[in-house]
C-alpha cells in the first residue's frame, strides 16, 4: 500500500525537460510495431485459423519436447534455482550434434539475442554495417541502437543475391560487420559456402553473420566454413523448423575468441531452464524435424501448381514461406484475415512492390489455406 502522504491525486507525467529520457541513440530509433494476430485468434475462437505471418511452424513441437518439459516439471526445486549457466548441457549436445568444439557456442534468448550481442560486442557509434537487403528488420534495430550506420545494398533482383554489388559495398564502406541472411527473410535468397568465404576475406577486419535461422528448410549451412574464417560468425534458432518460437532460444557458432567476446557482455543465465530442456529435447528428435520439414516441401509444391493454375507469381524459397504477387495486395490481405488466415504484407517494402508472405506449413493446411485464398481472391472479382 502506498503510503497516503504519498498519493497525489493529479496524473503524474513525466517532465519533458527535467524528467528521465532515452539516450540520444535510443530516441531516434522508432518503437518496433508488434502487429501480431494472437490476438484476434483468441478472440475468433470459432474459425480454425491460419497464423501464417511470423514464419513459425504451423505445428506443435516434437511430442518428445512436450513430454521432456512435463517431466523436468515434476521436479521440484527446478524452477526455483537459476537455469543452467552458459547453457553448458545444451552446448554439449549442440557440439555432439555438429560435431564442433563447444568452445565455439554461445546458447542465446532466441538467435534474435545472438544478433543484439553482437552488435553490443563488436558495433560503435558510426561503424558501417553492410546489410544484403531487402533484410530482417530486427537486426537493424540491435544495430542502430548502438550508433552504428546501416549501408543497405539492394541488387537489380530481390529475388537473386547480387554478390558482385555485394562485394563492391563491402570494398568501399570498410565495414565493422556485415549481415546476411540464408535463406533469405523475406525473399528466399541463399548464400553459398563459396559467397560467404568471399565475403569473410572481402573484409578481414568485419564480423560476418550469416543469420541461418531457416537453414534446416533448406538443408544448407555455411558452419564448415568456421574452421577457416575467424571472421564468421553463423546464428541458428530452435524457433522455425523446430517449433519452439515461444520458448526462446537460439545460438551463434564462431570462433572461440569471439564467443569469450561477446561473454564479457553476455549474461550467462539470461536463457530460461524450460528453453534448455525444450531445445535439448528437440535435437534429439530429428526424425520429427525431417517429418516436418519434407511437409513443407510438399506444401511448396502445391503453392507452385496453385501459382501456375491461377496464373500468379508464387516465388518459392528454400525456407518455409513462399512470397505471393498479387494486385491489390492490402485488400486481400485484409479479406484473408477475416477469414482467419493471417499472412504478412511486404508489399509497401522497397523492390517487393505487391508481395504477400505466407508461411508455409503442412499439406492439409495449406490445401485449406488455398481454398480460402481462392474465395478472397474470387470476392475482388479474381
Ligand atoms: C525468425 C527469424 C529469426 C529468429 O529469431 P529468434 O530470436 O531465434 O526467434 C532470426 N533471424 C531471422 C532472419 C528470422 O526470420
Amino acid at each position: 500500500m502506498l503510503h497516503p502522504d504519498l498519493y497525489r491525486p493529479e496524473a503524474i507525467e513525466p517532465d519533458p525537460v527535467t524528467g528521465p529520457r532515452p539516450a540520444a541513440l535510443v530516441r531516434e530509433i522508432e518503437p518496433y510495431q508488434a502487429v501480431s494476430s494472437l490476438g484476434q485468434i483468441a478472440a475468433r475462437a470459432e474459425q480454425v485459423p491460419h497464423k501464417l505471418d511470423w514464419n513459425e511452424a504451423t505445428v506443435p513441437p516434437s511430442p518428445k519436447v512436450m513430454a521432456a518439459i512435463a517431466d523436468f516439471l515434476n521436479h521440484a526445486h527446478h524452477l526455483n534455482w537459476y537455469p543452467v549457466l552458459n547453457s553448458a548441457n545444451l552446448i554439449e549436445r549442440l557440439s555432439a550434434f555438429w560435431q564442433i568444439d563447444p568452445a565455439r557456442f554461445l546458447v542465446t534468448n532466441g538467435s534474435d539475442a545472438a544478433l543484439d550481442t553482437l552488435c553490443t560486442t563488436y558495433l560503435g557509434p558510426k561503424d558501417r554495417v553492410v546489410v544484403a537487403a531487402p533484410t530482417y528488420q530486427h537486426f537493424l534495430v540491435f544495430a542502430k541502437t548502438r550508433g552504428a550506420q546501416i549501408v543497405e545494398h539492394y541488387g537489380p533482383d530481390p529475388f537473386q543475391n547480387d554478390m558482385e554489388g555485394l562485394l563492391a559495398t563491402v570494398h568501399r564502406e570498410r565495414p565493422q560487420m556485415i549481415y546476411v541472411v540464408s535463406p533469405n527473410n523475406p525473399t528466399g535468397t541463399e548464400y553459398t559456402p563459396a559467397q560467404v568465404a568471399a565475403l569473410c576475406e572481402a573484409a578481414p577486419q568485419a564480423v560476418v553473420i550469416v543469420d541461418e535461422a531457416y537453414s534446416e528448410f533448406s538443408g544448407r549451412s555455411s558452419l564448415s566454413l568456421l574452421h577457416t574464417y575467424s571472421n564468421l560468425v553463423v546464428t541458428r534458432t530452435f524457433s522455425k523448423a523446430y517449433a519452439l518460437a515461444g520458448l526462446r532460444i537460439g545460438y551463434a557458432v564462431a570462433h572461440p575468441t569471439v564467443v569469450k567476446d561477446m561473454q564479457r557482455v553476455f549474461n550467462p543465465k539470461s536463457v530460461n531452464i524450460l528453453a534448455q530442456v525444450g531445445a535439448m529435447a528437440a535435437l534429439d528428435d530429428q526424425e520429427w524435424l525431417a517429418n516436418y520439414v519434407r511437409e513443407v516441401d510438399d506444401s511448396k509444391a502445391l503453392w507452385a501448381e496453385w501459382g501456375s493454375r491461377r496464373k500468379l507469381t508464387v516465388q518459392l524459397t528454400p525456407a518455409n514461406f513462399v512470397m505471393v504477387h498479387l494486385s491489390r495486395a492490402p485488400w486481400v490481405v485484409q479479406e484473408l484475415n477475416r477469414a482467419g488466415v493471417y499472412v504478412r504484407d511486404r508489399s509497401h517494402i522497397e523492390h517487393l512492390s505487391g508481395f504477400v508472405r505466407f508461411s508455409v506449413g503442412t499439406r492439409a493446411q495449406t490445401v485449406d489455406v488455398l481454398e480460402r485464398l481462392d474465395r478472397a481472391l474470387a470476392y475482388f472479382g479474381g
